[in-house]
């Protein structure tokens, strides 16, 4: 019998479960993932920004997150030797109608405590040769990493301190009891005292295992990106980013400085027919039936459907695609993008028809579950664990069982 199951070795995952073992040391700990080792969905596939935390309404968990998340991101990479830059971000207005969401943007950045700098048309000339605009702002607090990496080390973490992982291991159904949770996965069963599931892309589908209404469904969103030749390795200095449409904040290509060095266009966000669909082509009849029976996936994608039907045109057309890109850095050319993984989001999508926008878990007696944990989580994973490890103590409070391992150092779940 393990103390905790996990299910997910995504970085939300793998965050909980190094940040659990490290405030309850002496218990029994199991990690699941149904794919050969960690990060290999959105963690794996995603622009690898350390976001600052620019966009998110002041006072929610996703802004505060964020902010906390920079910088512990930061600090957990020099504590494990993995490499990231503080390369700051530009968010470039390139006419005036954007010239006047930028300075809803600047209060915003304000509000959320950033610092930022106004930069003119002149000042980001300076700054970006390459880059057109009437102004910008600069934030010098994002910054580049892999998150497989950090993932990676998160595991290592945890499994020095004695947790266990299991690769390969799909769990297929889940069983809640009075004394404890049965998982049942392609290994065989595991019996455990408490559940922990990040399951991202499967979100929904573990809660409703459970036997219960998830009250939400995963409607999936493939990002598409193009990588710029090698030649143009040095085209930005910082992050670019346009200025978004507030009622479309997570619409809009960026140029990405990867930390491998090469530059990435994108991510777009076009309906993806298969929940791990990271090709045009990859389609998957179950999950295209469900999303289309599922009344609040319906309603998301009629209420989306021009800007819906934008995406789908630029993902279709490379020249659609082209031109978001040159609004602000003219000289990329056709041939300059070039072919590159594309990621997929996990978005939870109400009953009711909306996107849901902030973190959402969901507890039971003897589980809490991650439903909604879009970007930026990947930044935000380490205080999401921490909060995780909170809110986990307080659900023990009500296991018998539990006291024998008294959490020990609850007030810092985080491992310097
Ligand atoms: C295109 C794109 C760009 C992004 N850019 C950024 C960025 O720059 N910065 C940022 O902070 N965030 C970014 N994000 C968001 C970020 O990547 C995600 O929010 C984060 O990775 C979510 O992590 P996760 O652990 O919840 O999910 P995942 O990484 O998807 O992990 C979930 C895991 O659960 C496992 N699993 C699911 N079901 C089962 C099952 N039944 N049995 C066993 N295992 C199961 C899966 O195999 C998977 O490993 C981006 C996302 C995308 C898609």
């Amino acid at each position: 019998m393990y103390d905790f199951i996990i299910i997910g070795g995504g970085i939300v995952g793998m965050s909980t479960a190094m940040q659990l073992k490290h405030s309850y040391p002496d218990s029994r700990m199991l990690l699941l993932d149904k794919e050969s080792g960690p990060a290999q969905h959105q963690t794996g596939h995603n622009s690898g920004v350390i976001h600052a935390g620019v966009y998110y309404t002041p006072g929610s968990l996703k802004a505060r997150f964020c902010l906390q998340g920079n910088k512990a991101t930061k600090a957990f990479c020099q504590a494990q030797g993995i490499r990231f830059d503080e390369c700051g971000k530009l968010l470039v207005a390139t006419n005036q109608v954007e010239m006047q969401r930028m300075q809803a943007l600047w209060q915003r950045t304000e509000a959320n405590g950033l610092e930022r700098h106004w930069l003119n048309a002149e000042q980001l000339k300076e700054r970006e040769p390459n880059i057109t605009g009437l102004g910008g702002i600069l934030v010098p607090s994002s910054g580049i990493v892999s998150y497989a990496e950090v993932t990676q080390a998160m595991a290592r973490v945890f499994t020095q301190a004695g947790g266990e992982i299991r690769y390969g291991a799909q769990v297929t159904g889940l069983q809640e009891s009075q004394d404890e949770v049965v998982v049942q996965s392609s290994q065989g069963d595991v019996h455990g005292r408490f559940l922990v599931a990040c399951g991202g892309l499967h979100a929904d589908r573990l809660v409703a295992m459970l036997g219960i209404d998830p009250g939400f469904s995963i409607c999936p969103f493939r990002g598409e990106y193009f990588q710029l030749p090698a030649k143009h390795n040095q085209i930005v200095r910082h992050l670019i980013y346009p200025i978004p449409d507030p009622a479309m904040p997570f619409l809009g290509v960026h140029l990405t400085r990867m930390i491998d060095g090469s530059v990435t266009v994108g991510p777009n966000a076009v309906l993806a027919l298969k929940r791990e669909g990271y090709r045009k082509r990859d389609i998957s009849l179950g999950d295209s039936l469900a999303m289309l029976g599922d009344a609040g996936i319906r309603q998301v994608l009629r209420s989306h459907l021009r800007p819906g039907l934008v995406e789908l045109k630029n993902s279709l057309f490379k020249r659609g695609y082209l031109q978001l890109v040159r609004k602000y850095c003219p000289s990329i050319e056709l041939g300059d993008l070039k072919p590159y993984p594309a990621g997929v989001r996990a978005q939870a999508v109400s009953r009711d028809g909306k996107l849901i926008e902030d973190f959402l878990l969901k507890q039971t007696r003897r589980s809490i579950h991650v439903c909604n944990a879009p970007s930026p989580a990947a930044t935000s994973a380490l205080p999401i664990g921490a909060h995780l490890v909170d809110q986990i103590s307080n659900q023990l409070l009500a296991l018998p069982g539990f006291d024998a391992r008294r959490p020990m150092h609850n007030n810092n779940p985080q491992p310097a």
